[in-house]
């Protein structure tokens, strides 16, 4: 009896542990997690250190006030991005598992990052707090065979945190479009015309939310549906940037 309630103590007592430290690294395995992931596994992360002021595009160099050539020749319709990673390893494979295979866990050391820094700058007043939380859209067909729409799911894991809500059926995507990425500029923003349809009038902040910004044109075309429903000011949130 004494021996079951010791074992049982110590089992309580790593169980009580495993949930201050979070368990297992999900890149490493190794059992010093916090929000699933180790010390030196977070600091391997790619950090979009130095980027384009409005679009979040990685740049070689720093500068405060730098804008990327295609934000100066072709001024987006959103006011700025916050994207804390680039798409690089072991990020990239983090996203895919969490994407594809609907593998949350990879995807939770981000998601509970990018909220601690969003709450942050929001507390800042570095960034604007929006009225609603906007998931980029995923047409029908792919979301079936997906299972869920993981800009939604990222949308209402930092809604619960931030304390702002979702507006997940303000846009629609009205049809697919080819891939984007072997389109040149114009053939991509073509491609993507009459894709979103807004079903109401939008607030006025809006942040979009989406997993990863390639070329950006999907959020110029989202940013600009919203801005002729009534949007004023909106920003782009997204775990991660491709390099140009
Ligand atoms: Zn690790
Ligand atoms: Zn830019």
């Amino acid at each position: 009896m004494i021996k079951g309630l010791n074992w049982l103590s110590t089992f309580m007592e790593l169980k009580v542990n495993s949930v201050r430290q979070g368990g297992l690294c999900v890149a490493c395995l190794c059992p010093n997690a916090f929000n699933g992931l180790c010390q030196p596994c977070r600091a391997d992360l790619p950090v979009n250190r130095w980027h384009c002021r409005c679009c979040a595009l990685p740049l070689a160099f720093p500068s405060a006030e730098l804008l990327c050539g295609d934000c100066l020749k072709f001024p987006p319709p959103f006011s700025l991005s916050c994207i804390p990673w680039r798409y690089q390893y072991p990020l990239d494979g983090m996203i895919g598992r969490y994407k594809y295979n609907g593998q949350r866990k990879f995807a939770r050391p981000l998601l509970a990052d990018f909220a601690g820094l969003l709450e942050q700058r929001l507390n800042s007043e570095a960034l604007p707090k929006p009225d609603v939380l906007v998931p980029a859209p995923m047409d029908s067909k792919r979301r079936r065979r997906r299972g869920f729409n993981q800009a939604r799911d990222m949308a209402e894991y930092l809604a619960r945190d931030l304390g702002i809500p979702v507006a997940a059926g303000l846009v629609r995507r009205v049809r697919r479009v080819r891939a984007q990425r072997e389109l040149n500029r114009e053939a991509r923003l073509a491609n993507l015309r009459g894709v979103f349809e807004v079903t109401s009038a939008a607030p006025e902040r809006v942040a979009i939310v989406d997993d990863v910004v390639t070329t950006g044109a999907t959020v110029r075309v989202l940013a600009s549906a919203l801005r002729e429903a009534g949007a004023r000011d909106i920003q782009v949130w997204a775990l991660a940037r491709t390099p140009g």
